[in-house]
């Protein structure tokens, strides 16, 4: 007997229809003699729904009473798939986030899973049972209602996976794997077989949102291997594990976008020792994010101009940290928030010289501007203007193969 989770995301129980759907996948894996437990998310489009409700009362809604909200979404999935496996004549039960209890700890809408009581869902499960979790939220120690984050239902199914010492988790969503970049964006993208978790760790911090990132990090720590797979054909999915467990007959495995960066150009700082951290030390302080950052050498000596990028949600605040900022002096401050980061990631980029010529010399063939560069021991990562982001993935992706 092999023990589950399987995690449903929010366009696989989008409506009444897809929830049969997926009582069926789950009754056939349960007839097959697995024990189940079933993670869900809120159907597709709730969960910003209800932020947008929240907005309609007050911009800055309260936090604590948010997390009761958003969390409203995934309990309604939970009910109506448990009433779906129970017209299927299963003994099917839903378990909500107090119920089971799911503790976590920090903040409101970012907090984090840290415990799950057991017995009474083994036991339940040892009794014939199937088990319906809701993705994305538990209660802090003080018995309030939290959320850990957009996308969060990976996450929870990777903490089930964990403290319920389960065989596998199975990530069942709207493609059928994870795809050299969005198959939705870029149709020739190919379906990645096998991948490691550090790369698809940087895929998705830097946007592919096939897999949540933390939910990611906490597969690799743990050793927990994952299968992303379609809700809605039968193919095979893609199978996240270790970097042992893979050859390497390519340089770059996907690349990845986002349009969520900004980036603010400095001019002419005052060019002395201990600028950048002026700079930098009030940011961190206000939790901003400072991703790139490039300094150029002055011709004069005296003044430089310093380029950073951060989160584009950030950036009226930057400028405001920035202007009250008095430790620092410089002409001008200019920013962009149009801009997109295009990162090619791969575990075969280690050995093999030449990737980040070939990439750079690619984008200027097709006129792209790089406007900053970060790199890691697995990826590469430029800012381009925003217009250019469809033609540089799909530029990427022929010159590094993997059309
Ligand atoms: P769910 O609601 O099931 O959690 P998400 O919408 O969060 O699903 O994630 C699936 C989506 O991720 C796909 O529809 C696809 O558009 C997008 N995506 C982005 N990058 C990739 C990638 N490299 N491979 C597969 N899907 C990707
Ligand atoms: N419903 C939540 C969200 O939309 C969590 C999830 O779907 O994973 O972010
Ligand atoms: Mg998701």
């Amino acid at each position: 007997m092999v023990k589950k989770v399987l995690k449903f995301g929010g366009t696989s129980v989008g409506s009444i229809e897809r929830i049969h759907h997926v009582a069926q996948i789950i009754k056939k894996e349960h007839d097959e003699g697995n024990q189940i437990i079933a993670v869900v998310s809120a159907m597709a489009g709730k969960t910003n729904e209800l932020i947008d409700l929240s907005k309609k009362i007050e911009e800055n809604f309260d936090k604590r009473e948010l997390d009761v909200l958003l969390s409203s979404g995934e309990q309604v999935t939970c009910a109506l798939l448990a009433g779906a496996l129970i017209k299927l004549n299963l003994n099917a039960r839903s378990w909500l986030n107090w119920q089971i209890p799911i503790l976590t700890e920090g903040d409101h809408s970012n907090a984090r899973i840290i415990n799950m009581s057991i017995d009474k869902i083994n036991n339940f499960l040892q009794e014939n049972g199937v088990v319906i979790i809701p993705g994305f939220q538990g209660i802090s120690k003080d018995g309030l209602v939290t959320t850990i984050g957009r996308g969060g239902s990976d996450a929870t199914a990777v903490a089930v996976a964990k403290i319920f010492d389960t065989d596998c988790c199975e990530i069942y969503t709207d493609v059928d794997g994870v795809y050299s970049t969005d198959p939705n964006k870029i149709p020739v993208a190919k379906k990645i077989d096998k991948i490691s978790y550090d790369e698809m760790l940087e895929l998705s911090s830097l946007g592919a949102k096939v897999m949540q990132s933390s939910a990611v990090q906490t597969a690799m720590m743990y050793n927990i291997p994952l299968e992303v797979k379609s809700t809605f054909t039968n193919r095979e999915g893609t199978k996240i594990f270790e970097r042992e467990n893979i050859d390497y007959s390519k340089s770059v495995t996907g690349v990845a976008y986002s349009k969520d960066d900004a980036k603010i150009t400095l001019v002419g700082v005052e060019d002395k020792p201990g600028v950048a951290a002026n700079i930098f030390e009030p940011l961190s302080k206000a939790q901003i994010n400072v991703d790139m950052v490039i300094q150029n050498i002055s011709s004069d000596e005296k003044t430089t101009d310093i380029t950073f990028t951060i989160k584009r949600d950030d950036l009226t605040k930057t400028k405001e940290i920035l202007k009250q900022n008095k430790r620092i002096k410089y002409k001008n401050i200019t920013y962009n928030n149009k801009v997109s980061k295009i990162s090619i990631v791969g575990a075969g980029m280690v050995s093999t010289p030449g990737v980040t010529f070939r990439m750079f010399k690619g984008l200027a063939e097709k006129k792209i501007n790089i406007l900053a560069i970060s790199t890691s021991e697995i990826k590469l990562s430029v800012i381009i203007d925003e217009k250019n982001t469809v033609e540089a993935i799909k530029q990427l992706h022929t010159i590094f193969d993997l059309d």
